[in-house]
């Protein structure tokens, strides 16, 4: 049920682009949001589309000025907005939301098939901050509930090819870490890392059990890790490269 009718104005030469957004509620003014790639108008949804582009027109100058002010700012990454990202990362591959709503439902579900994740939300009115906040929630859950059957089954495997054995394993919560490994035998892996590629996790996986035999980062330690992870230095880079667009969700 997306009815956005995406346009373009251009900013500096740079087509940016327009979406509208009309809304359900009964809304009366015009919001305008202003982000590096585009510009959201929220409407009533009974201003008809020329009204809007006029609009636009009229306040092309607020527009260029937020603009620039916004593409002087580093790229959103720890934006303390409520909004939901737009895509999922899957073992590295992207996966895109699809929000549909169905009258027989009274609850909020996610379904998973292919590159797709469809939100399912009952037929009510919902304030966009809820919806967002929503599909935050049912996003994490479900990958933290991948990221713990997954790594859970690749420890053991490693585990077991490595011939090492760790007490307990822990999906952690964090910003700063992607996995940890106690004196005691205790793995802490982040869920986040599910949206790397496979054989990034492997190799954090690896890195994480290699620390059972060897509990600092010597030259002993990095040639266990890469005996079993021979583009060890690769996916090091992918994490430095890659690690913030986890930090996402
Ligand atoms: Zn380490």
């Amino acid at each position: 049920m997306s009815n956005r009718l995406p346009r373009t104005v251009r900013i500096n030469e740079l087509p940016v682009a327009v979406e509208v957004v009309p809304s359900m509620r009964r809304k009366k003014t015009v919001s305008m949001e202003v982000y590096h790639s585009k510009i959201i108008l929220r409407v009533p949804a009974s201003l008809p589309s020329e009204a809007i582009f006029d609009l636009v027109e009229k306040r092309r100058q607020w527009i260029l000025d937020k603009w620039q002010e916004v593409t002087e700012q580093p790229q959103p990454v720890a934006s303390n907005t409520h909004a939901a990202p737009q895509d999922i990362l899957l073992y590295g591959q992207e996966l895109s939301i699809v929000h549909v709503t169905e009258h027989a439902t009274t609850r909020f579900a996610l379904k998973h098939r292919d590159n797709r994740v469809t939100i399912v939300r009952p037929s009510k009115t919902f304030n966009d901050q809820f919806l967002s906040e929503t599909t935050r929630g049912l996003v994490v859950s479900w990958l933290r509930t991948t990221a713990r059957r997954d790594f859970t089954e690749r420890l053991d495997k490693w585990a077991s090819v490595m011939s090492v054995s760790y007490r307990d394993f822990r999906l952690k919560d964090q910003k700063t870490r992607w996995g940890s490994c106690s004196s005691l035998g205790n793995i802490n892996l982040n869920w986040r890392l599910i949206q790397a590629p496979e054989w990034v996790i492997d190799y954090v996986v690896i890195h994480e059990l290699a620390h059972l035999r060897e509990l600092n980062h010597s030259p002993s330690f990095w040639s266990i890790v890469g005996r079993y992870c021979p583009n060890y230095l690769e996916a090091k880079n992918w994490l430095k490269i890659h690690g913030a667009k986890l930090l996402l969700w």
